[in-house]
C-alpha cells in the first residue's frame, strides 16, 4: 500500500521538496507499513513559505470578501465531489475506520470552507461611530501571514477549521501538519489551488517539534494557531508571546460528563462511548471522567460493557468497522500504561485493558477499556490518556459532582445528561469549561464557536467568533474641523 505525494510541501501552488530535511515516514496504524516517505522543512524551506505567503497575502486581502468566499465555497464543492478519496487518505493517515472519515474529516473541512466563504461577505463590516461634528468608523483587518500547526486526530478538518478562516479574513497561511498525520493537508492546499486560490495563499510543510519553532519565532508570521497538548501549547504561547504575536491554543482535555439519575440511560452511555471511543478515543474534547449517580450505577455499567464489547474492532478500509488502531505505536504504548496504573491504583477494569485477540498483524490496535470505582486522585482521573479509556466515577450530590468536575486544570468541554431542564442549564452554567453539551456529546457543528478555557486554551474556532481571532481593528478618527492644541 502506497500514498506517497508527490513532494514533502506544498508551497506557491506546486510540490516542492528538499530532500536535505530529515526523513519523516508516514505509517498506516493498522499494519504498521510505511505508506510514504517524506522530508522535514529545512530553513530553506521554511524561508520559502512564509515569503511566498508573504507576497500572496497582500493580493489576497485586496480581494473583496465576497470573491474571496467564491473560492472558500468552490473549494468545499471540491472536497464535497472527492469526499471518498480524501477519507480513504485520511483513514492511511490517521487508521481512522473509513465509517468515520466518510462522514466527519473532509466533510467537516468542506462545512469550515462553505460556512466561513458564505459569511464573510458581511461578517468583515466594520462600524461608524458618531462623535458630534467629527466621527470614526473601524474597519476589520487581516493580521497578515499566519501560522497553523496541527495534531494527528483530525489532520484534514484542522487543515481546514484554521485554514477557512484565516483565508475568509484575507490573511495567507503556512500549515504544518502533525509529523504523524503529514499526508492530507496536501490534498487541502492543492484544492485551494484547484478553487481559484492564488498561489501562496496557503502553503503547507512537513516537520516536526523542531520545525514547529522556526515557524513561531519568524518575524514575518503574525499569529500562531496550534492544536496540540498542552506541553506543547505552553511552549508555543511562551515563544508567540516573547514576540507578542497573535495565538490560538486549541489543548487537551479531561472533560467530565455528568449522568444524573433521571437521564435516558441509554442515551447517556451513547453520548459516554461516543466521548470516549470515536476515533479510537483520539479526541481532545472527550469526557473521560464519566460521573454517574449512585442509583443508577449498576444498570448503567452492566449496558455500557455489553454495548463496549460488541464495538467492531478491525480492518479501517472495511465500512462495518466501527474502531480502528490508534495512530501510532508510542501512543498505544503510552495509553497501555495508564491502563496499568489505572489497574494498579485500585480502579476496577470493567471491561478491555489490553490488545484485542480479534485483530492480528502489526496494527497498533487496543481494547475499548471502561474502568469503574475510579476517584479523583488516581492517575487515570488527572491526566490526559488520549485513547479508548472511559473512567466510570460515582457521585451522589449535585453540588459535590460540580466541584469535583472543575477540580482539573483542564476546561475544554463536559456534558450534562438529565431530564430536568432547570437542572442542567444550572449545572452547565457552573461547569468550567468552553465547550458543553446537554444531553449529548462532541458534536461540533461550524456554526458554534469550539474551544477551551483554564489550561486548554484560548481562542475559538468555528463560526463567527473565529474571524475575529484572525482580524483585528483599525480605528480610523475622522476629524471635520481645524485641529484645536493649547500651544
Ligand atoms: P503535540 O502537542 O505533541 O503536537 C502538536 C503539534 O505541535 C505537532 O504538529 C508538533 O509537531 C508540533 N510541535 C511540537 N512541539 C512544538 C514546539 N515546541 N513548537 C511548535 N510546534 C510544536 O500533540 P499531538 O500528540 O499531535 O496531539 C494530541 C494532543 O492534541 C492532545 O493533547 C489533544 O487533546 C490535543 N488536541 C486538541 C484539540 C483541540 O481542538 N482542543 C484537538 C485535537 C487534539
Amino acid at each position: 500500500m502506497k500514498a506517497q505525494p508527490q513532494a514533502s510541501h506544498f508551497i506557491d501552488g506546486a510540490y516542492v521538496e528538499d530532500t536535505d530535511g530529515t526523513v519523516i515516514e508516514s505509517i498506516y496504524p493498522a499494519t504498521g507499513e510505511v505508506i510514504a516517505r517524506l522530508h522535514a522543512a529545512t530553513p530553506a524551506i521554511i524561508e520559502k513559505a512564509i515569503a511566498s505567503a508573504k507576497r500572496a497575502q497582500k493580493e489576497w486581502a485586496s480581494w473583496s470578501p465576497a470573491a474571496r468566499g467564491r473560492v472558500l465555497k468552490k473549494a468545499a464543492e471540491i472536497m464535497r465531489e472527492r469526499n471518498r478519496e480524501l477519507s480513504e487518505l485520511e483513514t492511511l493517515d490517521t487508521g481512522k475506520p473509513i465509517q468515520e472519515t466518510i462522514v466527519a474529516d473532509p466533510t467537516s473541512g468542506a462545512d469550515s470552507f462553505e460556512f466561513f466563504g458564505g459569511i464573510i461577505a458581511t461578517a468583515m463590516n466594520g462600524s461608524q461611530i458618531p462623535l458630534g461634528g467629527d466621527w470614526a468608523y473601524t474597519k476589520r483587518v487581516p493580521l497578515g501571514v499566519v501560522v497553523g500547526i496541527g495534531a494527528w486526530n483530525y489532520p484534514q478538518q484542522i487543515a481546514c477549521w484554521k485554514g477557512a478562516p484565516a483565508l475568509a479574513a484575507g490573511n495567507a497561511m503556512v500549515f504544518k501538519p502533525s509529523e504523524v498525520t503529514p499526508l492530507g493537508a496536501l490534498k487541502i492546499a492543492e484544492i485551494l489551488i484547484e478553487a481559484g486560490a492564488p498561489k501562496g495563499v496557503y502553503n503547507v510543510i512537513q516537520g516536526d517539534r523542531e520545525t514547529g519553532p522556526l515557524l513561531v519565532s519568524h518575524p514575518d508570521v503574525a499569529k500562531v494557531s496550534l492544536t496540540g497538548s498542552v506541553p506543547t501549547g505552553r511552549k508555543v504561547a511562551g515563544a508567540a508571546a516573547s514576540q507578542l504575536k497573535h495565538v490560538t491554543m486549541e489543548l487537551g482535555g479531561k472533560s467530565p460528563i455528568v449522568v444524573f439519575d433521571d437521564a435516558d440511560i441509554e442515551s447517556a452511555i451513547s453520548g459516554a462511548m461516543l466521548g470516549n471511543f470515536y476515533s479510537t478515543g483520539q479526541v481532545c474534547s472527550n469526557g473521560t471522567r464519566v460521573f454517574v449517580h449512585k442509583a443508577i450505577k449498576e444498570v448503567f455499567l452492566s449496558r455500557l460493557k455489553a454495548r463496549t464489547e460488541a464495538i467492531l474492532i478491525g480492518d479501517p478500509q472495511d465500512e462495518a468497522t466501527q474502531m480502528g488502531p490508534m495512530v501510532s505505536l508510542a501512543q498505544r504504548e503510552k495509553v497501555l500504561s495508564y491502563i496499568d496504573k489505572g489497574k494498579a491504583e485500585g480502579a476496577t477494569l470493567v471491561t478491555g485493558g489490553g490488545i484485542p485477540n480479534s485483530v492480528t498483524g502489526e496494527g497498533f490496535y487496543i481494547q475499548p477499556t471502561v474502568f469503574a470505582d475510579v476517584t479523583d486522585d488516581m492517575t487515570i482521573a488527572r491526566e490526559e490518556i488520549f485513547g479508548p479509556v472511559m473512567c466510570v466515577l460515582d457521585f451522589d450530590d449535585e453540588a459535590e459532582v460540580i466541584e469535583r468536575a472543575n477540580a482539573t486544570e483542564f476546561g475544554l468541554s463536559a456534558g450534562v445528561f438529565t431530564a430536568d431542564f432547570s437542572r442542567a442549564h444550572r449545572v452547565v452554567d457552573q461547569l468550567e469549561a468552553g465547550t458543553l453539551w446537554i444531553n449529548t456529546y462532541n458534536l461540533c457543528p461550524v456554526e458554534i464557536p469550539f474551544g477551551g478555557s483554564k489550561q486548554s486554551g484560548f481562542g475559538r474556532e468555528n463560526s463567527a467568533a473565529a474571524l475575529e481571532h484572525y482580524s483585528e481593528l483599525k480605528t480610523v478618527y475622522v476629524g471635520m474641523g481645524k485641529c484645536e492644541a493649547p500651544y
